[in-house]
């Protein structure tokens, strides 16, 4: 049946206000106004990483900087130390950067076009931002959208060549009072009724309009192009251990785990290479049976581990961390496991 504007929206809001999920960063259905900064900072973490993993992070952000004046005077190094763990390390530079040019400003731009002249900020988070904090009509779009918008309107053009078609619709359906509501309407119907696998259709407040639950098999939506498959790049780390000491480097400003402290390693390449090239220093090193991998954006790693230990705590590029106090040098998840091996 064709989308029915007005009565979607009033049935999507209505189940809104009986079903949202309660989240650190919320005002309740109906609160005209959501704090910016709470929204925007949950909105960067929330980028590839799930809601249960995101909210001890944020409780701990906001608890230490609570303003966005508070984070901007942050330290680099303590802002990324409190980032381990969430990935997309660029995501935390992005972050600092963003709140230092807000501070300046004097506060948030209240509009998408403004906001997404801020570092970081890109067309989703702007739109999230200006909809749930300002109130402005954006059209905001993440993957549980996507996916309501997908078998709502039953789009057979694979992801992501569909997705103009899904803003498309996203924004047809979009509501000037109450936007921000309406987007969070759609984020929890996918995420708790929509949901990837097994769509709960008889709970759904707008199955009476929807044309994959109509076509008998809602969950072949989205359609999705078939995977490309990752390329793998091989590498080694270094546990270097001198009287109760581990040795980490911080990796450079730019490029992947950029800013972070973590344990040395060789280049990583297409191809294993001999590691005992590469070694910080020459000492009895030993190869670790585990082997860690750890999947980027556009390649996998497979990083061996090759642990030594030595006398003293020779001057080496790098800092000597106690060893009983690793857990706390906020070293990304590959490192953590890597050094554990
Ligand atoms: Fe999703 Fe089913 Fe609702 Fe359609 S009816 S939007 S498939 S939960």
């Amino acid at each position: 049946m064709p989308v029915e504007v007005t009565a979607f929206q009033t049935a999507l809001l209505g189940w809104y206000d009986a079903h949202a999920r309660t989240l650190p960063w919320r005002s309740p259905p109906g609160t005209p106004s959501a704090d910016p900064y709470r929204i925007w900072l949950s909105e960067v973490m929330l980028q590839q990483t799930t809601v249960a993993a995101v909210i001890p992070y944020f409780e701990a952000f906001t608890t230490r900087w609570p303003t966005v004046a508070a984070l901007a005077a942050a330290e680099d190094g303590d802002v990324m130390q409190a980032w381990a763990g969430l990935g997309y390390y660029a995501r935390a530079r992005n972050l600092l950067a963003c709140a230092r040019a807000v501070t300046a400003l004097g506060g948030f731009p209240t509009t998408e076009a403004n906001l997404r002249t801020l570092p970081g900020i890109g067309a989703y988070t702007a739109a999230a931002v200006a909809s749930i904090a300002f109130g402005e009509a954006a059209v905001v779009v993440d993957g549980n959208i996507e996916r309501v918008m997908s078998r709502l309107f039953a789009v057979s053009t694979p992801i992501p060549a569909a997705r103009p078609e899904l803003r498309a619709h996203a924004a047809a359906l979009t509501p000037t009072h109450q936007p921000g509501d309406h987007a969070q309407a759609l984020m929890d119907l996918g995420a708790t009724v929509c949901t990837p696998r097994s769509p709960r259709c008889d709970a759904c407040p707008v199955a009476r309009w929807c044309d994959a639950r109509a076509s008998g098999d809602p969950a072949r939506f989205p359609v999705r192009a078939p995977k490309r498959i990752r390329p793998v790049r091989f590498g080694t780390a270094f546990r270097l251990e001198a009287r109760g000491h581990v040795l980490l480097v911080r990796r450079p400003p730019r490029g992947l785990l950029g800013g972070m402290l973590a344990l040395p390693t060789s280049a990583w390449t297409p191809a294993p290479v001999d590691w005992r090239t590469e070694a910080p220093v020459p000492a009895d090193w030993t190869l670790r049976p585990t082997v860690v991998r750890h999947v980027f954006s556009h390649f996998e790693l497979r990083l061996s581990v090759v642990a030594a230990s030595l006398a003293a705590r020779t001057h080496l590029p790098g800092e000597w961390w106690p060893a009983d106090r690793l857990d706390e040098a906020g070293l990304p998840t590959l490192f953590a496991k890597a050094s554990r091996a």
